[in-house]
């Protein structure tokens, strides 16, 4: 596949709701999608870096510049989606920009030949069950009022973002509420120390799945120090940035689950490296989110039909977060996704509602 270029469109796409975390609040998702254009195909990658480098050091002005300066200009003499990596491997970090690079040149290559994700990356189911993210609320009134409104909708498991201030009364609430039987867990997006234990093992009454990422992305030891001290299962999401630091992870105990988010790791191939090492170990994975518009849903719900992901991730229907999407919508049936069964990625912008959101679009020649 002889690729001619390369276009970089940021797009702003309003959330049906602001979305809170421990890193803070977001009402629009600030997005970049790479387009490579190949002779017989183009395909598409969504970098999930957010406006501000607050989940990871990464953000959308500097995916832009690095892309533009650096990686783009690597992609001469690229003709497939393996070959991305390796081209980028001189280069440091900026695994988001790379895994958008990676994913739209895999995209276009699939399509040219006709191939799916799913299958090129070892799929073996067509639908995956859906989990929900829900965000930090002004009132446990306001958070039952949702994880109710969730529940109805049909998704399978629900998760609470947490910080301190946060954490064990809106649990105990929603157990209370809802019952012993909701698939429940938490995720600290690294809002806790390790002198925090005392007080996270309250969570352990409350039966989660999973409490995810309480620590410093940096503090491997801190988390095997934590899981020690908790009985609920410690999964790591920020500190996961390739096969290998999951492999380090695991070994020294600082994980017992890990959830798997490829823009993080650098792409769809390392993720799938990083499931292999996990089912190697005995550990499940499970597919987190970056509020992705339609076509990061996508792939990303390709990923999570492999066989490791035996948990339910946060592969939520588009209108969690639109209300009107950039590709045909993905729609809950029974609390499950279908797998795309497309070539590529399965799934392509729709123009005009694309055109829309669009802000700016750059094209790069090779
Ligand atoms: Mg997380």
């Amino acid at each position: 596949m002889k690729l001619t270029g390369f276009e970089l469109r940021r797009i702003a796409l309003p959330l049906v709701a602001p979305f809170r975390t421990s890193f803070g609040t977001e009402t629009t998702r600030d997005a970049l999608l790479v387009r490579a254009v190949g002779a017989d195909a183009e395909g598409w990658g969504e970098c999930v870096a957010m406006s501000a480098p607050l989940y990871s050091s990464e953000y959308v002005d500097a995916a832009i510049d690095v892309l533009r300066r650096y990686f783009v200009p690597a992609m001469t003499g690229v003709e497939r989606g393996t070959q991305v990596a390796p081209a980028l491997a001189k280069f440091h970090g900026h695994r988001m920009a790379k895994a958008a690079l990676e994913t739209a040149v895999l995209d276009a290559e699939l399509r040219t030949e006709g191939r799916t994700l799913a299958r090129e990356l070892g799929a073996v189911h067509d639908r995956v069950p859906c989990g929900v993210s829900v965000g930090i609320m002004d009132s446990i009134d306001e958070l039952l009022t949702a994880v109710g409104g969730y529940l109805d909708e049909g998704y399978l498991r629900i998760k609470l973002k947490i910080q301190p201030g946060w954490d064990i009364a809106p649990v105990a609430a929603v157990r209370e509420r809802y019952g012993d039987d909701v698939l429940l867990q938490v995720d600290a997006n690294t809002a806790y120390a390790v002198s925090d234990a005392r007080h996270l093992a309250q969570l352990d009454a409350f039966d989660l799945l999973l409490i995810e990422q309480p620590l410093d992305e940096e503090d491997i030891l801190g988390h095997a120090e934590l899981a020690r001290q908790v009985e609920t299962p410690i999964c790591l999401d920020e500190s996961i940035t390739s096969a290998r630091a999951a492999a380090a992870a695991i070994s020294l105990g600082a994980c017992s689950i890990v959830n798997v988010k490829p823009g993080r790791v650098g792409g769809y191939l390392e993720s799938r490296r990083i499931h292999d090492v996990c089912v190697a170990n005995g550990i499940p994975v499970w597919a987190g989110g970056m509020l992705e518009t339609g076509l990061g849903r996508a792939a990303n719900v390709a990923l999570a039909a492999l066989p490791g992901f035996t948990l339910p991730g946060d592969t939520s229907g588009s209108s969690r977060y639109y209300r009107t999407d950039i590709t045909a919508p993905f729609t809950l049936d029974a609390g499950h996704l279908a797998v795309p069964t497309g070539p590529g990625i399965g799934v392509e912008p729709l123009p005009d509602e694309l055109a829309a959101v669009t802000v700016s679009t750059e094209w790069l020649t090779l």
